[in-house]
C-alpha cells in the first residue's frame, strides 16, 4: 500500500488513524457483529454513535445549549435554499459575494425571495475580502450571509462583518473545525463535511433555537429545520456511515488539542507554503495577503503550460490533486486539518526543486 499526499479541495484527505480505525471496525463494529453500514439507524448502537458525535462536536466548538446541532443530507447546496426558507421569513436577506459558493447561495435566495448584494469582490476575480465594516444592511434583512472560507479563490474572513445587529449566517464548509470559533456570533453556521471533517454526504447545521420556525406553511417537511431538530436528526434515515466517520474525526481533533491545536497546526503548514510563495521567483499566490485562507492555497506560475507541467510532475512524486479550479487556473493546494505537516514540507521541497531546475535550464 502506498498513500499519496492528497491536496484535493473535497472530498479530501482524512486522518489516517481514523481510516485505520474504521477499517478495523468494518466487519464487526465493537462486538455488534455487523458494520455500521449495515446497522439500523434506530438501533441503540447507532444512537450512541450519533449522540457521541453531537456531544463531541458541541465540546469542540463550545456550542451553547440554545443552539441545535443537525446532521443533514442533500448537499451543502441544498442548505443554501433551506436556510433561506427557515430564516428569511420576510424573504429578505443580504449577501456578501466572495466567490462561487456565496454566489450560489445568493442565487438560491433569488429563486425564493428578495436577497440583496451588500458587497462583492468580483472586480478582482474574488482575490480579496471586501471591507465589511460599514455595510448598507437593509433594516428588515433577516440575516447577513457570508461564505467564510472561499474554497476556490483561497480567501477567508479573518474578521467577521459588522452586521449592524442583524443575524450572521456563515458557510464554514472549507474551514469547519480548523480554528476556534465563537458560535454566539452566528445565528446559523453550516458546513458540508467533505473537506475538513468526513466523507461526503453529511452537512452540519448549527442554528440558534429561536431562529427555527415552528410553522412553515408550504415548505416541504425535510426542508424545515424543525423536522430534524425535533427528531435528533433521525426523522428519516441519515447518512449513518458519514456521521460515524465524522464522530471519529471529532475525537481525533480532540486528541490533537481541539480547535486551538488545529489552528496551530494549520498556521504552521500555511506559513510554510505562503512564505515560500512570497519568496519564489517562479510561483506566486493569487490572493491578497491579509485575506489568505489557512485551508485552500491557490498559486500560479503565470504560464498555463508550465502550470500543467508542474501538476503532472508533482503527481509523479505522490503530490496529487493540485490542479487549480478553472476559474483561477494554475494550482491549488488544499491543506485541510488532516494534511500532515510532512505533506506540505514535501510539496514546498518539490516546488523549490522545480524552480531550481527551471533556472538551470
Ligand atoms: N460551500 C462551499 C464553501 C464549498 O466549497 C462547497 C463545495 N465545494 C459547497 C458549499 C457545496 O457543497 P455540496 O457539494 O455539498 O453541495
Amino acid at each position: 500500500m502506498s498513500r499519496v499526499f492528497n491536496f484535493s479541495a473535497g472530498p479530501a484527505v482524512l486522518p489516517e488513524d481514523v481510516l485505520r480505525e474504521a477499517a478495523d471496525e468494518m466487519l464487526d463494529y465493537r462486538g455488534s457483529g455487523m458494520s455500521v453500514n449495515e446497522m439500523s439507524h434506530r438501533s441503540k448502537t447507532f444512537q450512541s454513535i450519533i449522540d457521541a458525535a453531537e456531544t463531541d462536536l458541541r465540546d469542540l466548538m463550545g456550542v451553547p445549549d440554545d443552539y441545535k446541532v443537525l446532521f443533514l443530507q442533500g448537499g451543502d447546496s441544498l442548505i443554501f435554499a433551506s436556510l433561506f426558507l427557515n430564516l428569511a421569513l420576510n424573504k429578505k436577506a443580504d449577501y456578501i459575494l466572495t466567490g462561487n459558493w456565496a454566489n450560489k447561495a445568493y442565487q438560491e435566495a433569488k429563486i425564493l425571495g428578495d436577497p440583496k448584494v451588500l458587497a462583492s469582490s468580483k472586480d478582482k476575480n474574488f482575490s480579496y475580502i471586501p471591507d465589511c465594516s460599514d455595510l448598507d444592511v437593509r433594516d428588515d434583512a433577516s440575516f447577513v450571509y457570508i461564505c467564510q472560507n472561499n474554497t476556490i479563490y483561497g480567501t477567508a474572513y479573518h474578521e467577521l462583518p459588522n452586521t449592524k445587529g442583524h443575524e450572521l449566517v456563515a458557510d464554514q464548509s472549507s474551514m469547519f473545525l480548523s480554528e476556534p470559533v465563537d458560535v454566539t456570533r452566528f445565528g446559523l453556521i453550516h458546513a458540508g463535511v467533505q473537506k475538513n471533517v468526513g466523507p461526503a454526504g453529511v452537512q452540519v447545521v448549527i442554528v440558534r433555537e429561536d431562529l427555527i420556525p415552528d410553522d412553515l406553511p408550504g415548505v416541504p417537511t425535510l426542508l424545515r429545520f424543525k423536522t430534524q431538530a425535533d427528531a435528533g436528526s433521525l426523522y428519516n434515515t441519515p447518512n449513518c456511515w458519514g456521521i460515524y466517520v465524522c464522530g471519529k474525526v471529532f475525537k481525533w481533533i480532540q486528541a490533537q488539542g481541539g480547535l486551538a491545536g488545529m489552528k496551530a497546526r494549520n498556521e504552521e503548514k500555511a506559513a510554510l507554503l505562503y512564505d515560500f510563495l512570497d519568496s519564489s521567483d517562479l510561483f506566486r499566490s493569487t490572493v491578497n495577503p491579509k485575506d489568505r485562507s489557512l485551508m485552500n492555497v491557490p498559486f500560479v506560475t503565470g504560464d498555463p503550460q508550465l502550470d500543467a507541467e508542474f501538476v503532472a510532475a508533482a503527481a509523479q512524486e505522490g503530490l496529487v490533486s493540485l490542479k487549480g479550479h478553472r476559474s483561477v487556473g494554475g494550482m491549488r493546494a488544499s491543506i485541510y486539518n488532516a494534511m500532515p505537516l510532512e505533506g506540505v514540507q514535501k510539496l514546498v521541497g518539490f516546488m523549490k526543486g522545480f524552480e531550481t531546475a527551471r533556472h538551470r535550464a
